[in-house]
């Protein structure tokens, strides 16, 4: 038996990076896993031959696509929530709706999710958002957006794990600093300036933020809530 044998969990944007690794170590610890992706249709599906997770197709962008699947995959005893946008560059450039659309999959979905999958979420229930670092700690130009949506998932994570702590369902947020994916390539433009920051001057693997998600979702995480859990190499030290 596994640690999270007969647990049912919804990672919502697993098809690739972060959460792909999310994916891979839930179904690996015995989780009965299934996950969201809005445009990387091929990669969900190979991950689902991979692993045995089922992919359903749901953008988070909308809010009604959101509730549905959150409802429809419940009742939950997991739900992991990392589909994000991560929009950098002049403010000044940026089209409103840009910036509106990253708080829409940032914020507004792990907001609605949560709600959601706590109306019916089974008791011991475990919710962990996959924030940053940037909500502790923007340390270049270009980022407030981004960060403004990070910080966001504190107040939120603080607030519902006083909610939902009756029930023994714990609400925790994940900081990574940079981690190697499509979003922050470990051979990107940005390379130099993040590894500058940093006291271990690499990008971390997804499998090493999963190894957190791993322990938050599990038996020996159940007193840790409304907190933030920052994984970054020392970025923020
Ligand atoms: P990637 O861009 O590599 O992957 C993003 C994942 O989220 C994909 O599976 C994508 O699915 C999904 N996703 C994005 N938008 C939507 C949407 N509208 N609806 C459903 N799914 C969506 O990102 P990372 O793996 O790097 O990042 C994952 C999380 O970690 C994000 O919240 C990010 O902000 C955070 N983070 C990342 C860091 C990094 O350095 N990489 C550092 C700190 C935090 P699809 O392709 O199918 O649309």
């Amino acid at each position: 038996m596994t640690t999270l044998s007969g647990k049912k969990a919804l990672v919502l944007g697993g098809s690739r990076g972060i959460g792909a690794a999310v994916v891979e170590r839930l179904q690996a610890d015995g989780a009965d896993t299934r996950f969201t992706y809005a445009g990387s249709e091929a990669a969900a599906h190979a991950l689902a031959e991979k692993t045995g997770a089922a992919a359903i197709r749901a953008d988070s962008a909308d809010r009604g696509q959101t509730i549905a699947t959150v409802e429809a995959a419940g009742p939950l005893d997991i739900l992991v929530i990392n589909a994000g946008v991560g929009l950098l560059g002049d403010p000044l450039e940026h089209e409103p709706d840009a910036i509106d659309r990253m708080l829409d999959v940032n914020v507004r979905s792990p907001y609605h999710a949560i709600v959601t999958a706590a109306r019916t979420m089974n008791r011991g229930g475990r919710i962990v958002v996959i924030g940053s670092v940037n909500g502790d700690r923007m340390p270049f130009a270009g980022g407030a957006g981004y960060a403004m949506t990070k910080s966001a998932l504190q107040g939120m994570a603080r607030g519902f794990a006083r909610d939902f702590g009756a029930r023994e369902i714990t609400v925790n947020v994940v900081q990574p600093g940079p981690v190697d994916t499509d979003m922050n390539p470990a051979e990107g433009p940005m390379k130099d300036l993040m590894h500058s920051f940093m006291a271990i001057k690499r990008h971390a693997k997804p499998a090493e933020i999963a190894g957190m998600v791993a322990y938050l979702v599990g038996p020996e995480a159940a007193m840790v809530t409304g907190a933030m859990h920052t994984i970054d190499g020392g970025f923020g030290a």
